[in-house]
């Protein structure tokens, strides 16, 4: 039985009072919620406030990104072992906004994986196709070349500690979200390739978010896909309302 995770992506939203103000009033929201875990990804500058409001809660907190080295010279890099630090348990890897406005290969993206697993995170790993990949045909190669740089050398007890986020470039921040069809049958070949290279037990087991404009008035059709494990929403992720909406999904 693989637990939904409702993930909010807040992005370079929130100075570090509003993202505290927000994680108090959500705490008593994912208390509430049995069905789900709760994550929620502050920008580095409120993490670990964001993880003093959730200490003790059911609200876990993620970073969007980090550098894949302990310490060094990488001026504006934040280490996995500072994102531990600051409270954090889970950690975004490899969004498409990285990839796109930071040139963020699928060899980072794979050693910036093995960094958060060595430090104890819990990866959020995104993957997805952009319009024309998908116009022109190639999704499903797409994806398999995503999920199979990102996660190269990692045995399947690496892969059963992390979560898949199927995000369609096309769908993120556009208000064009993938049907609940089209999501499903990107899950699918997700978990055929997780299947392929890892083996049934941890391919039925991984969890797939899908994100890509999720809102309250459309997160219903997509949960009850089935291979649909959860969402990772960026602009419906920012209010409390539609937060708790979410988390508190039609079906829940
Ligand atoms: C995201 O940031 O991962 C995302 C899916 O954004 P939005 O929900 O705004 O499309």
């Amino acid at each position: 039985m693989r637990k939904p995770v409702i993930a909010g992506n807040w992005k370079m939203y929130k100075t570090i009072a509003e993202a505290m103000d927000f994680i108090e009033k959500i705490v008593p929201v994912a208390a509430a919620a049995r069905h789900c875990e709760v994550v929620v990804a502050p920008p580095f500058t409120a993490l670990a406030a964001a993880a003093l409001a959730a200490k003790g809660s059911k609200v876990a907190i993620s970073a969007q990104d980090l550098y894949w080295d302990k310490e060094g010279a990488h001026t504006g890099d934040v280490s996995p072992t500072m994102i531990v630090d600051a409270g954090c348990t889970h950690a975004i890897i490899g969004h498409s906004e990285r990839r796109h406005d930071h040139g963020e290969t699928d060899e980072q993206v794979n050693r910036k994986l093995k960094a958060a697993l060595a430090a104890g995170l819990t990866p959020i790993m995104c993957v997805g196709e952009t319009l024309a990949q998908r116009e022109s045909g190639g999704t499903g190669q797409v994806l398999k070349t995503q999920f199979e740089g990102g996660l190269a050398g990692l045995t399947p007890s690496d892969f059963s500690r992390i979560i898949i986020a199927y995000e369609p470039v096309w769908a993120i921040g556009t208000g064009r979200t993938a049907t609940p069809e089209m999501a499903a049958e990107s899950h699918h070949v997700l978990r055929d390739l997780a299947r392929a290279k890892f083996g049934d037990k941890v391919a039925d087991g991984v969890r797939i978010l899908y994100g890509g404009s999720v809102k309250p008035d459309n997160i219903g059709g997509l949960m009850a896909q089935v291979g649909i494990d959860g969402a990772l929403v960026g602009g419906a992720s920012l209010k409390v309302d539609s937060f708790t909406s979410l988390i508190n999904y039609p079906g829940a």
